[in-house]
């Protein structure tokens, strides 16, 4: 290949792990956020956008210099005006920054949002993994009870089901606070110390900067060893426990499917308290052995309570819970289960125009109709009757309009039942009352 093809090839392919939206999937997605967003509302959340880019220092402060966002996703630039600024990796830090610099505090607390859009992440693309994604969140800020989690939890499992991806089941478990954090992770280095040789890179690394990262590695020689690792909820302080006696009763009392894996940790530094992670629920109840292998390996949603990311940030106490459902993964399971979106509203009119001065003509009625609300469909590149007509009776439209040559002239426009097969030839501007009479006759 030469030089210049090769250069044509690479202008003509988005960046690694970057997809184009086409209509169809654009569609999909638009279907998934309409059903989350309402259920969102529903439980009382309200819609917040914040900038795709941040100060990167506001991740590296709250995520923590080790979590593998820091680490090694985030994409950081630097503007002309010298500032180092991040394309956002995850929601929840300048969704915390907004609540703070906006004086959110002094609303009625606590407050709840909601969230979606694009997130970035420089890791390695795969299925379900890429490095623009898009994301729905949910966050309750400034809310210390364990009513906060299960409020995430249960409005998350809601959409996700109400989507038709359930039934799902919450993997849970309770990383404590600074304090009985702080004696687990001794626990943890004493029992990774013994079996050091045995690990990955990456977990050598980790058991010197972040040894509970030591139990959210993937690699397979990791996980045997994890199997038999101390677990935090021994650790746990009369508080903590507590607190998480309390999320796990808000859960059994409003059904949530949820068990605890006492091993799950989460990425980021600023979690404290509840973790958990959605997935399919490939096991049904009646079959269940009680170790979930059944469960699918990927996880749809996360989230967690993060009590100290406002303190880490603000020196403010502001103790919050969130979550974020993956809206690429979600869109694949429906696809994987040949679930179709809902059709849009059917259109009661297919408009047909042949000819040039009829496609012209044709913006101006489709106008018309557009401003009286009459739901309409058109193919404005086909001209052929029989081939639109064969479209406008696909999606059973009640009535067609069809503009020729000899109408465009005559300002007038043939009505067409298409179940009798029925025509008229109308004036324009009679048109839309005609149709609209039509309509409410045969309601
Ligand atoms: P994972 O363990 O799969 O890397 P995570 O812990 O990094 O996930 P979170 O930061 O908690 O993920 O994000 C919440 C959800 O967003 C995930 O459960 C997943 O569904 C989705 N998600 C995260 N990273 C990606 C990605 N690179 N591409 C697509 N979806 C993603
Ligand atoms: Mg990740």
């Amino acid at each position: 290949m030469t030089p210049k093809a090769k250069k044509t090839r690479i202008l003509l392919q988005a960046p690694k792990g970057m997809r184009d939206i086409l209509p169809e999937k654009y569609r999909l997605l638009q279907n998934i956020y309409e059903k989350t967003e309402e259920i969102a509302e529903f439980y009382g959340f309200s819609p917040i956008q914040t900038p795709h880019l941040e100060r990167a220092e506001l991740f590296t402060a709250s995520l923590g210099e080790t979590s593998d966002i820091i680490e090694k996703q985030m994409y950081i630039l630097k503007t002309r005006g010298g500032d180092r600024l991040a394309l956002r990796p995850e929601g929840t830090a300048g969704i915390m920054r907004a609540y703070i610099e906006n004086g959110m505090q002094n609303l009625p607390q606590p407050v709840m949002l909601w969230y979606k859009g694009s997130f970035f992440r420089h890791e390695r693309p795969q299925k379900g993994r890429f490095r623009e994604f898009q994301q729905f969140g949910l966050e309750i800020i400034n809310e210390e009870k364990a009513v906060a989690e299960a409020a995430i939890i249960r409005t998350m499992v809601s959409a996700l089901e109400e989507i038709g991806v359930g039934p799902v089941v919450v993997r849970i478990n309770s990383l404590g606070d600074a304090e009985c954090k702080n004696a687990y992770r001794k626990e943890l280095l004493a029992y990774y110390r013994k079996n050091l040789s045995k690990l990955c890179g990456d977990c050598k690394r980790r058991y010197k900067t972040n040894p509970l990262r030591l139990l959210d590695c993937k690699e397979e020689q990791c996980s045997a060893i994890k199997e038999k690792a101390p677990q935090m909820v021994n650790y746990l302080c009369d508080p903590c426990k507590r607190h998480f006696k309390d999320v796990l009763e808000f859960l059994d009392s409003s059904g949530v499917n949820y068990f605890l894996d006492t091993h799950l940790v989460r990425g980021l530094d600023y979690y404290s308290r509840t973790v958990f992670e959605i997935f399919e629920d490939t096991q049904p109840e009646e079959t269940d052995s009680g170790d979930r292998e059944g469960s699918a390996k990927t996880a749809i949603a996360a989230g967690g309570r993060y009590d100290s990311m406002a303190k880490l940030l603000s020196g403010k106490d502001f103790p919050s819970a969130g979550g974020a459902i993956g809206i690429d993964r979600v869109a694949e399971i429906l696809n994987e289960r040949k679930i179709k979106i809902k059709a849009r509203k059917k259109p009661k009119v297919f408009f047909i125009q042949i000819g040039t001065a009829a496609k012209y003509k044709s913006l101006e009625i489709m106008e018309m109709l557009r401003k009286a609300r009459v739901p309409m469909s058109q193919s404005i590149g086909k001209d052929s009757l029989k081939g639109q007509l064969k479209i406008a009776a696909k999606l059973e439209a009640p009535y067609a309009l069809i503009l020729g040559q000899k109408e465009t002239v005559e300002n007038s426009i043939i009505v067409r039942d298409m179940n009798s097969r029925e025509q008229e030839t109308v004036p324009i501007e009679k048109v839309v009352e005609i149709i609209r009479k039509k309509l409410a006759s045969n309601r």
